[in-house]
């Protein structure tokens, strides 16, 4: 059947990466491409047991609140005030259906088509595709060890560049597994006051430090700053709970722009949210479980690349869950075409190409050492390694 799309819709890449996440229904494939938390981390009883008791006020079967439900935007609203040394109020809090409708809420309040965006190169891929959905001018600027290069970000400004708003992972980025230094967060929000643009800092990750302590967030540096979280990643992806802080006026047009996408989200999930989030000694229990085999993980993974990959750079995790490999040289892989050859070897990763505003990264990687044990992590770079040969 032919079908007139919108034009909007031309402009939005798929998901290299999401297309890649079949490779890890095939059985016989250790696939480091997704970011899914170990199977093992996902605390199932803990879920099961809140949810029954979630089940007994018949709340938890009915439509909530668009803004989500008020005691779980008051523990949100706790830990944020804690992560940022403000307080925030539960009013200030808007949950949405993972982190990624609240990217897609933000870029639609802010954003009429044409207007100029700021996104990191290499970039979280979603981000890329809501912002392009909602017909932004993409502008893209360079990660380093350290983060966006924030000075790179000053001279386009200074140049004229106006975008009505920079997309950041600070902390422990995916792709790049770098976090923002404290003096880059200061200086980005300095620019986002004199330059009139909101910073829309993505953290999934922060509670995910190796040493227990989650970088002090870019929002504690200014106010012109909206904050994504998420439960994804530190309880589980299939809650689809998430939620964002930011100025008032902000999160008023998100509630607005959410009543019309999907009325609100699961009362069931917010209220088993709210339980793991409220339970103080559980949950950093938890936490520091997975903060402790992920680390064990992360040193398992770069051991491996180090003794059986030549030629390879790669980033120093010290939190989250990626590593970023470079390969260097004259015969540097493509790593697009090496993949379906990693694949045959029972091994998946995702190619750099696919986190590039413009086509860059053709001999970069990002591998995830959350989802498997370190036995099965030395086991997929050997296949990586004989992938290369
Ligand atoms: N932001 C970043 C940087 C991510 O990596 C992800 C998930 N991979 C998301 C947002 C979206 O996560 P969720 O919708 O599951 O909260």
């Amino acid at each position: 059947m032919s079908l007139t799309l919108s034009t909007r819709l031309s402009a939005v890449r798929g998901s290299a990466i999401r297309d890649l996440l079949t490779l890890t229904a095939r059985p016989h494939v250790l696939s480091l491409a997704g970011g899914l938390p170990a199977a093992d981390a996902l605390p199932r009883a803990r879920i099961a047991e809140a949810a029954a008791r979630a089940l007994a006020d018949p709340a938890a079967a009915q439509y909530c609140e668009t803004t989500g439900i008020a005691v779980l935007r008051e523990v949100v609203a706790a830990h944020e005030s804690a992560r940022i040394g403000r307080p925030v109020g539960g009013g200030d809090v808007v949950v949405t259906s993972g982190s990624q409708q609240a990217l897609d809420l933000v870029a639609r309040a802010l954003l009429d088509p044409g207007d100029p965006v700021v996104v990191e190169d290499p970039v979280y891929v979603g981000a890329l595709q809501v912002l392009q959905a909602a017909g932004a001018a993409v502008h893209a600027v360079p990660v380093d060890e350290d983060g966006l290069r924030v000075d790179l970000l000053a001279e386009r400004l200074a140049g004229g560049l106006r975008p009505r708003l920079v997309h950041t992972v600070a902390s422990f980025h995916n792709p790049r597994g770098v976090t923002l230094s404290q003096e880059r967060r200061r200086a980005l929000a300095g620019l986002a006051e004199r330059y009139g643009f909101l910073v829309v800092e993505d953290d999934p990750y922060g509670l995910l430090a190796f040493d227990g302590a989650p970088p002090t967030p870019v929002a504690a540096h200014g106010d012109r700053v909206v904050r994504l979280g998420s439960a994804s990643k530190v309880l589980a992806p299939a809650l689809r709970v998430g939620w964002l802080t930011g100025p008032a006026p902000l999160t008023a047009a998100v509630e607005r722009l959410k009543q019309s996408t999907d009325l609100c989200g699961s009362a069931l999930t917010q209220a088993i949210t709210a339980e793991l989030l409220a339970d103080e000694p559980w949950f950093a229990a938890h936490l520091d479980g997975l903060r402790a085999a992920n680390r064990e993980r992360a040193a398992a993974l770069t051991a491996a690349i180090d003794t059986e990959l030549g030629g390879v750079r790669r980033s120093t995790p010290t939190g989250g869950m990626f590593v970023w490999l470079d390969f260097d040289g004259p015969d540097a892989p493509d790593t697009t075409a090496l993949l379906p050859r990693a694949v045959e070897n029972g091994v998946g990763f995702v190619p750099g190409s696919a986190f590039s505003v413009d086509a860059g990264f053709a001999h970069s990687a990002r591998v995830c050492f959350a989802t498997y044990p370190p036995d099965e992590l030395r086991e997929a770079v050997r296949r990586l390694a004989r992938s290369l040969s």
